[in-house]
């Protein structure tokens, strides 16, 4: 008996005791974990994410942490999963059920399904706000004394992303506890409002990720791309921030939207408005909606996630990577980082509010976007066919692993037949042959409106003011001869293509002959230069063994590689496999047509260093894209230089110079523009990309002119003629007007002299997208190798008055300085990384061009 009392005593105690515990260990909110008021001082990403893991570690029935990859400079990048009690264990089967009611995986939806939320914070790095309002939003939905959240996540999952792009965010962050007064200072005028060169928002190679979710050129993208088509959330919601002084920005969006946008996602882009809108009126917060952020290129996180089924919403605060913790605006009102915080928390809050009081519309609607996708797809066009001819495998390879990441369907056309059709390349409906083993998409499959914005030759646009490019149609960003067709085609899955080159049988040739069609054989060839293969190359077309070669062959003669022994053999062939590479050998160097190789037109190739400038002046997006082409996509060595001591660079120790688009007065002041023009002379190669073109048009030595220098002039005698109220414009009109004279990113044919080296590779014509109407006159002393003649228009908007300088301009020239070279690129080929059909010819001009 007394035992008995004694252990209930001791029981009891110990429930107290675990009580007292379980009180001192209540959820801890964000000011109680970091030890300062959210908002009071910037948060690194080790501290967030060490808030992130203590959640999820104290709620685990609720909470779950995944971490889905890392970022070029090695940070975490994670996801937040939140749920009902219930729900969490299950989130494996809810995520089928949704790929199940999307169509995309087979078999009947299992138990109650929820609607899906992903919400992305900060994928501009420097528009610091949202990852730290995603601290308070994660305590909000897992704080036990929160009825409300309680009851959203009821029939709600809730996918965070607390740090899209940690790189830039970190670029930003550091230097503004760097660079900042103790608690911020507000002045306008303080050093911390200026951040320096080249500001936090973009990544590690300064992509803009927010550019990327359609192309996935960059590891967050494709790694944090890959989660999301595991899930295709009903909403999806991006946080940025925009200029100071504007007040907060939600849904509904600006037009133009996408004509593939449904009435439903338009009408429920409407709804959260409105749950938005209660949020802000209630605390008296100033507002904006249906301005500036449209909804057309697919490659932000609001249109991407729409083209998928969701809706998309983008949210902006005013701050950016200006307002650091408090700010002084022009209206007299404080900006702080604490009420930049309170916005995006309440915006976040009306997402999931409206997400779960509609969920079960948002559900059904979902299930009916991809019924209508599979059965009824929309647009003109039923299928598309990618031709499989030789010269553009390896770009078709490129394009059908990219629809793979996006879960796109395709086969083959099983048979040859003959059908009509829209020629991309002739852009015009004909009679046009389809082989076997071209590759078909059919829009008969869920993922069809995805298909239709990414393939479609013309996105018709309902308003020209958009703030982006506006054309981006895949088989031309990819150089791939294609098809689009008004009827359905069938698609069989048997590709009958032979998929092994022929083996060679000489055991030890004369040389090796490769030919030069895309990215994987300039890849081969820097690779053999790095592993000391002197590697040649035919700059005519000749034959032999009865097989025709190309201008661009590469030449790998035994002579001139000895030195390496029969260890040639090996590198080149294990070489050539590794890049796909179709590898022929012969046994003599002489050719039965054309030069034979030990001829002066056959030349040996060799491997330049490369210097690229950076820094400030140069664009930090056109100065990345070079960037990422040479260190991710072509694995070559490059020596970045940076503005501030390029005056001192000792330039012979390079062959190769690329300025990268910039503004160029200030580096190039003309005491260093003449060092630069005695390198080219002594042998160097001067690579200028857009507007360090521009730069350079009209300068000594330079041949290339602008073309609105000559037509100014010409303008001036022309105006007396024309209507006397021409100058009266409307004010109302400014923005439409100021659109008169540009182009936005639009596809035009480029007329290509493929006799050239910088157009070895190509055919007569490449398709470029061309972003500027500032364009150049024919090159009278240089060659004329990319051009844009009367007609070369193909899609995409060009303002009124910019028709007529996209007619007749140079795009790709070269031209001879002493005993170097210039190579103009006005048309950037590397433009986020995604036009697959320029970056063969980048390098052309970095490896070929003056060899
Ligand atoms: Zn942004």
């Amino acid at each position: 008996m007394m035992n008995t009392l004694k252990r209930n005593i001791a029981l009891l105690l110990v429930l107290l005791c675990m009580q007292v515990a379980v009180a001192q260990e209540r959820l801890q909110s964000p000011e109680q974990f970091l030890g300062y008021q959210l908002g009071k001082q910037f948060t690194t990403q080790n501290r967030i994410l060490d808030y992130v893991n203590y959640l999820a570690a104290q709620a685990p029935n609720r909470m779950k942490v995944q971490q889905y990859g890392q970022t070029y400079e090695g940070r975490p990048l994670m996801l937040a999963y939140v749920a009902s009690d219930e729900n969490l264990p299950r989130l494996e089967q809810i995520q089928e059920n949704n790929l199940r009611q999307a169509g995309l995986q087979s078999g009947q939806v299992q138990g109650n399904q929820p609607a899906i939320v992903w919400l992305s914070y900060n994928i501009h790095g420097n528009e610091s706000v949202s990852s730290e309002a995603v601290m308070q939003v994660l305590y909000d939905l897992l704080d036990p004394a929160n009825a409300q959240t309680k009851q959203w996540l009821q029939n709600t999952v809730i996918i965070l992303d607390p740090m899209v792009n940690p790189d830039g965010r970190e670029r930003y962050v550091q230097w503004y506890k760097q660079a900042s007064n103790q608690g911020g200072n507000a002045s306008p005028y303080a050093w911390e409002h200026y951040e320096p060169w080249p500001g936090g928002r973009p990544n590690h190679y300064y992509f803009d990720l927010n550019r990327d979710w359609a192309w996935q050129t960059q590891i967050e993208s494709k790694q944090r791309l890959k989660e999301y088509n595991n899930w295709l959330p009903q909403v999806h919601a991006d946080f940025h921030e925009m200029g100071t002084e504007s007040p907060y920005y939600f849904s509904p969006a600006a037009k133009p939207f996408h004509e593939s946008i449904t009435p439903w996602q338009r009408q429920f882009q409407n709804t959260i408005g409105d749950y938005n809108r209660q949020y802000f009126d209630k605390n008296n917060w100033l507002y904006f909606t249906r301005e500036n952020f449209d909804l057309f290129y697919p490659s932000y996180g609001d249109t991407y996630p729409t083209y998928n089924g969701a809706i998309g919403m983008t949210y902006e605060q005013g701050g950016s990577g200006r307002a650091g913790l408090t700010y002084q605006k022009q209206d007299g009102d404080t900006l702080t980082l604490v009420d930049r915080i309170a916005h995006h928390v309440a915006a976040s809050h009306a997402t999931i509010q409206a997400s779960s009081e509609k969920a079960d519309q948002l559900k059904q609607e979902f299930r009916k976007y991809y019924q209508n996708n599979l059965n009824n797809p929309a647009g003109d066009y039923k299928a598309f066919v990618l031709k499989a001819d030789g010269r553009s495998a390896a770009n078709l390879k490129s394009l059908t692993d990219y629809m793979d990441r996006q879960g796109i369907q395709y086969g083959y056309a099983g048979k040859s037949t003959s059908v009509r059709g829209f020629n991309y390349s002739t852009g015009k409906e004909e009679r046009v042959s389809v082989g076997s083993n071209d590759v078909v998409i059919s829009m008969y499959q869920p993922k069809s409106t995805l298909v239709k914005v990414l393939f479609e030759p013309n996105a018709r646009l309902e308003d020209s003011l958009t703030y982006d490019i506006t054309s981006w149609s895949l088989p031309y960003a990819y150089n791939v001869q294609a098809y689009a067709l008004k009827n359905r085609m069938n698609v069989s899955s048997i590709n009958t293509a032979a998929t092994s080159a022929a083996a060679i049988t000489i055991e030890r040739p004369y040389a090796y002959l490769a030919r030069w069609n895309n990215l994987q054989d300039l890849k081969f060839l820097t690779e053999l230069m790095k592993q000391d293969v002197k590697v040649r190359q035919a700059e005519k077309a000749f034959e032999t063994d009865g097989q025709r070669y190309e201008p661009g062959t590469l030449i790998i003669t035994r002579t001139g590689n000895e030195r390496m022994g029969d260890k040639l053999d090996a590198t080149v062939r294990e070489l050539a496999k590794q890049y796909d590479v179709n590898l022929s050998a012969t046994g003599t160097g002489f050719v039965s047509s054309g030069a034979d190789f030990g001829s002066g037109s056959v030349r040996y190739l060799k491997m330049p260093k490369v210097a690229l400038l950076s820094g400030e002046g140069v664009s930090p997006y056109g100065f990345g894209e070079v960037w990422h082409y040479f260190e991710q996509q072509i694995g070559y060595p490059v020596t970045v230089l940076n503005t501030s001591y390029f005056r001192n660079i000792p330039l012979n120790e390079f062959d190769v110079l690329i300025l990268p688009n910039g503004s160029y007065s200030q580096v190039l002041n003309e005491e260093t523009l003449e060092n630069v023009r005695d390198w080219v002379n002594a042998g160097g190669k001067l690579i200028a990309m857009e507007s360090a073109a521009g730069f350079l048009a009209g300068k000594k030595g330079f041949n290339l002119k602008k073309k609105s220098q000559e037509a100014e002039s010409e303008e001036k005698s022309k105006v007396k003629d024309e209507n006397p109220y021409k100058n009266l414009h409307t004010y109302a009109n400014r923005e439409r007007e100021a659109l008169e004279g540009e182009v936005q990113g639009s596809i035009f044919r480029v007329d290509l002299d493929k006799t050239h080296p910088l157009a070895f590779g190509y055919g007569d014509t490449y398709f470029g997208l061309i972003r500027s109407a500032d364009t150049f006159s024919f090159l009278e002393n240089g060659w004329n190798v990319g051009v844009l003649k009367k007609d070369n228009y193909t899609t995409g908007f060009v303002g009124s008055k910019s028709k007529e300088k996209l007619q007749d301009a140079l795009i790709l020239g070269t031209q001879d300085m002493g005993r170097g070279q210039v190579i103009y690129l006005a048309d950037n080929p590397l433009f986020r990384g995604f036009w697959q059909g320029g970056k063969l010819m980048f390098g052309n001009a970095v490896f070929l061009v003056g060899q």
